[in-house]
């Protein structure tokens, strides 16, 4: 089964929560497709080794067969060819990689150049208990998250439990981690600012058709308009994690609130079974 850790906006603690629900279930996976600032490694303190690149293909124009005409640039609707009388520019961090501007250049003046974007890693503690963790990396200077995020997600393997932790936000790498996933669980906090965000996560889940339940951080901290929202629109509150001095001081010292909270692992447990028994197919915990 593949359940997702989603938020509106970053913050809310949903690398916490993808990193002690997977800690509390045997044989999960853990695959961090925060790729411009994975987190969840910050957690669990592995060794990690890269074992692929993720790279892109986008396009070379060879300006000795350029005759300026124009079609690539006006064929690219991301900007990322501009054609002066004399001079052909590209800009490889708006391109889209679709190929067009190759399609349509009459004089077959572009040609493919591939980049890397970035890199997948694995954990290497194979003796280790808890998840395996994978995370994608983007390189600096790249803006291209989502073709990393599915290079992440292909690594996850149908006979377990993976848990995702999405990046924060609703745009399209968030949209490319969900793509798929059994079940997503949305953090917020008890907060108008928290709530707002929220409901941009909550729009996202409905697009996409996924179900969806909503997971309150450091409650009791707020007011009670998320859980007001979720009344009125039918939204399962998962669980709550308190604000508890005593979870935000691991959390400020590095360490998943479960390992020195034994109690949680099962709450956590018990949130998994419930998901499973109603959204899940038949892997193991
Ligand atoms: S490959 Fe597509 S997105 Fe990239 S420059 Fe060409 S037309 Fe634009
Ligand atoms: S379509 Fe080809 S020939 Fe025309 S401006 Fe672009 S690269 Fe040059």
């Amino acid at each position: 089964m593949k359940i997702a850790i989603a938020s509106g906006k970053g913050g809310t603690g949903k690398t916490t929560v993808a990193v002690n629900l997977s800690l509390s279930l045997q044989d999960a996976q853990l695959l961090d497709c925060d790729v411009e600032e994975p987190n969840c490694n910050l957690f669990l303190k592995r060794e990690m080794e890269p074992i692929t690149e993720v790279t892109t293909v986008i396009p070379e124009i060879l300006e000795e067969n350029c005759t300026y005409c124009k079609k690539c640039s006006d064929f690219c609707r991301f900007n990322a060819i501009a054609t002066l009388p004399n001079k052909i520019m590209t800009f490889p961090a708006l391109c889209h990689s679709c190929g067009g501007c190759m399609m349509v250049c009459p004089e077959g003046a572009i040609q493919e150049c591939e980049i890397v974007t970035g890199i997948i890693r694995k954990s290497t503690t194979k003796d280790q208990t808890g998840p395996e963790l994978y995370e994608g990396l983007l390189d600096i200077g790249q803006t291209m998250a989502s073709p990393v995020i599915g290079k992440v997600k292909k690594y996850i393997d149908p006979t377990r439990t993976a848990i995702i932790d999405a990046p924060p936000g609703t745009a399209c790498p968030v949209l490319t981690t969900l793509e798929d996933v059994d079940y997503c669980i949305l953090v917020t906090e008890p907060t108008p600012f928290g709530l707002h965000d929220l409901k941009l996560a909550v729009e996202v889940a409905r697009v996409l058709n996924i179900p969806h339940g909503i997971l309150i951080n450091r409650s009791g901290s707020g007011d009670d308009s998320v859980e007001k929202y979720c009344a009125d629109e039918g939204i399962e509150v998962l669980m709550k994690i308190p604000q508890d001095t005593r979870i935000a001081r691991l959390y400020s010292e590095g360490i998943p609130f479960v390992e020195e909270m034994e109690e949680w692992k099962e709450k956590f447990m018990q949130l998994y079974i419930s998901i499973k028994d109603r959204y899940g197919r038949s892997e193991k915990a």
